[in-house]
């Protein structure tokens, strides 16, 4: 049986470590503070959003939301962030993407100060992260280190494949495993015969966005294979044939009119991975937990800092 990658007792394990760290600022100084910037109305950042700020709750972290309409331009967001930029109580700048079309998204991603960056994406933490400097890592990836390193699966040396080179997931993993002493290979949507490189791997990722994409034929047996797909399947057809019939998931389906599923054919993970992160419960609950860990220690660094 393949060991079952819990991301949900991991998140929990690593916030209710940092509550103490929280509690100690709170106490010494303040509690840390984290600014989320919501621009237009999809539903799937809304609920993100809500996530994310609920986490700050739990934790005791400030927090507060500027929402913006849709129509919102670049211009304006940057001011908005710059302001953010210059208060002093705010050590985390989180802008929720996607951001509406018209708005130029690498320059409003620019605009955030650096040592605000908690989701490590401004040009100056990628370069930190490349040259392995301290910096914020971006959530998802430095989240799938962290499930990991606490599983105690062994990283150096090994052969680590990931399928998928955005600048958020597949691109900074590449490097984060290369930091564990990895062989990385990165693949993407040009690579020539997925499956043959996919199934060199001892360390699979598959970032990609596309339901179930990799099957039994991506995955060398005994693999540790990290789904990080989040894909919304709207067919009973579809969920009925990537599940096998599974009756939780098409009672699921019936109740809710869609499931989730990763980029890994689930069942192809269960039979032939030695460990994989299911989807829900798997890589998706450690983004928000690392955003917390990156905000608490922009605050720590900038308290020390003054
Ligand atoms: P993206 O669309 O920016 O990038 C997808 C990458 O996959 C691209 O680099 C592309 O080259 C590659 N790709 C596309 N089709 C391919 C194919 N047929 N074969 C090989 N490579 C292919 O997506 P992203 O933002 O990196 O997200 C990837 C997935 O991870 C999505 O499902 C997204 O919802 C999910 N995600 C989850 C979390 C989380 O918290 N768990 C966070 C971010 C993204």
């Amino acid at each position: 049986m393949p060991q079952i990658l819990d991301g949900i007792r991991v998140r929990d394990e690593i916030l209710g470590e940092l509550k103490a760290r929280v509690a100690r600022l709170s106490a010494a100084r303040r509690p840390p503070g984290l600014a989320a910037l919501l621009a237009g109305s999809n539903p799937a950042s809304e609920i993100y959003v809500r996530n994310k700020i609920r986490a700050c709750d739990e934790l005791g972290i400030a927090s507060e939301t500027l929402r913006l309409p849709e129509t919102v331009s670049t211009a304006e967001l940057v001011a908005r962030i710059e302001q953010w930029n210059r208060r002093p109580e705010i050590d985390g700048i989180l802008v929720q993407l996607p951001l509406p079309p018209q708005v130029d998204t690498p320059k409003v991603l620019l605009a955030v100060a650096p040592e605000k960056d908690v989701d490590g994406f401004h040009p100056c933490n990628l370069g930190n992260l490349m040259t392995a400097r301290p910096g914020p890592r971006p959530c998802t990836p430095a989240g799938v280190i962290e499930l990991l390193r606490r599983y105690r699966i062994p990283l150096a040396g090994r052969r680590a494949v990931v399928a998928g080179r955005s600048d958020i997931v597949g691109k900074p993993m590449a490097f984060l495993l290369l930091h564990e002493h990895s062989t990385v290979t990165i693949c993407h949507s040009r690579t020539p015969d997925l499956a043959a490189v996919c199934r060199q791997a001892d360390i699979l990722v598959a970032a990609i966005g596309r339901p179930a994409l990799l099957t039994r034929d991506h995955i060398k047996p005994g693999a540790v294979v990290i789904d990080v797909g989040i894909n919304r399947l709207d067919r009973r057809a579809d969920v009925e044939r990537i599940f096998g019939g599974a009756p939780d998931r098409l009672a699921a389906f019936d109740r809710k009119g869609s499931v989730i599923v990763g980029d890994v054919d689930p069942l192809a993970a269960a039979a032939c991975a030695s460990a994989y992160t299911p989807v829900p419960g798997g890589v998706g609950p450690l983004t928000i937990a690392i955003l917390m860990v990156n905000t608490t220690q922009s605050a720590e660094r900038r308290l020390e800092s003054c």
